[in-house]
């Protein structure tokens, strides 16, 4: 394989999960993708493979991968068989998604061994997350030792949510004590999305207030108020806010306590139920949007009734977000759902002209990839779809600190 040549000053993006690890190499300036993956089944005994795109050419290996390093010696491995070669490819950094920056993190950070382990501390606030976060950054470190890696944390951009919105109503000193406050999540695309719908409304971010909609299989809403969030959906864990694929959102805290008492079930088992177990999956058997919403059109009624708890959240935080921010100028869908299906944004949205929300239902129906408009010329408030974009935020966001101020 001919090396092919790779513009100085890439960044090598990586996602850590507990058995995954998904990566992009991206050049920040052109916004070029070499390749992008995602290594599955880490650790397991069965079943691990790595789904790889290099130049256009896709292909999926099954390969056994016992640990994070194995799977990014794998990764570099074949790159090497695309002409990519990552040790010596001039890479600007190695930008790592990091869950939870808790008080300690609010911007983008070089990682160094202080880094490390203040990531480590905080680590009991997100379990599930930052130790395999921090799993990816060791084995990326080994693989590539003198390339700066940085953390971009998903709560950063929530760092300064006004107290009121970040609080709990439950006993100060033991808030404080264990650090329980709400946090929020996906700040990276919140963030992008936000700024990139000011940009295609071309106006400052500071001048505009936006109601962000990440609909994913995980999903959050922000209310961006000139630029910053004073309220967003997910709370001191993931888990809270709107219905998602496989999680809750918001549940009445006694709950627990009913599954614990009454059911018998330990903590790591409501745990599980919570996150893996409810949302839409629970409600209705399946947690991906293009299946529901084909029960929902064959009028299957467990579909429908999932939907509708589903769209029933949903607008009830876009109620609590116009009333919040007072004025709104946009109203911005983005992610796997929000990207793409049009009924979902379409009914989220009915009903709503007396708020100046009008959607368009011929804009709203059409397909792209691109940042649109899909509410009508007269809809006071501009309702766009604007595609997230989270590899190539942390991308850009990894080589400004490394260029420093
Ligand atoms: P994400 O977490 O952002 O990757 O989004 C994943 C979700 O987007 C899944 O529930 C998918 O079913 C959903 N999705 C992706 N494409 C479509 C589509 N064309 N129509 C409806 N839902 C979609």
């Amino acid at each position: 394989m001919t090396r092919k040549t790779i513009a100085p000053g890439a960044v090598l993006v990586i996602n850590a999960g507990s058995s995954s690890l998904k990566y992009q190499l991206v050049d920040p300036l052109t916004e070029k993708v070499y390749a992008d993956g995602l290594a599955e089944r880490i650790g397991e005994a069965t079943g691990s493979a790595i789904k790889h795109e290099a130049f256009g050419r896709k292909r999926t290996v099954e390969v056994s991968l016992p640990d994070h390093q194995a799977a990014i010696g794998t990764v570099a491995e074949m790159l090497r068989e695309d002409g990519i070669f990552l040790v010596d490819a001039e890479l600007a950094a190695v930008g790592h998604r990091v869950v939870h920056g808790g008080r300690s993190f609010h911007a983008p950070t070089v990682i160094d061994d202080e880094v490390r382990a203040e990531i480590e501390r905080i680590a009991p606030l997100a379990p599930l997350h930052n130790p395999p976060n921090l799993v990816g950054i060791e084995a990326v470190s080994a693989l590539l030792p003198d390339v700066p890696a940085v953390a971009i944390f998903d709560t950063a951009f929530f760092h300064n949510l006004p107290d009121e919105s970040a609080t709990y109503a439950l006993d100060a000193e033991t808030a404080a004590k264990y650090a329980i406050r709400r946090y929020g999540f996906h700040g990276t695309s919140h963030q992008y999305v936000s700024r990139r719908a000011a940009e295609f409304l071309g106006r400052p971010v500071e001048e505009i207030n936006q109601i962000v909609l990440h609909l994913g299989n995980g999903a959050s809403v922000s209310a961006v108020q000139r630029g910053q969030p004073i309220d967003t959906s997910m709370g001191m864990t993931p888990l809270e806010g709107l219905v998602m694929g496989t999680r809750t959102g918001d549940i009445d805290p006694g709950i627990a306590f009913q599954l614990a008492r009454v059911g018998g079930m330990s903590v790591d088992e409501i745990d599980h139920l919570y996150n893996k177990q409810s949302g839409l999956k629970g409600l209705c058997g399946d947690n991906d949007f293009r299946t529901i919403l084909e029960r929902v059109d064959a009028g299957d009624p467990a579909a429908v009734a999932a939907y509708r708890v589903y769209l029933h959240r949903l607008r009830h935080y876009i109620g609590a977000y116009l009333i919040e921010l007072g004025a709104v100028d946009a109203l911005v869908f983005t992610a796997g759902v929000g990207e793409n299906a049009a009924a979902v944004r379409a009914d989220a949205l009915a009903d709503l002209q007396m708020y100046g929300i009008t959607i368009d239902p011929v804009r709203n129906a059409i397909r792209s990839g691109e940042a649109r408009r899909i509410s009508t010329d007269d809809s006071s408030v501009a309702v766009l779809v604007v595609p997230t974009n989270e590899e190539l935020a942390i991308a850009r966001q990894s080589v400004a600190v490394v260029a420093g101020p």
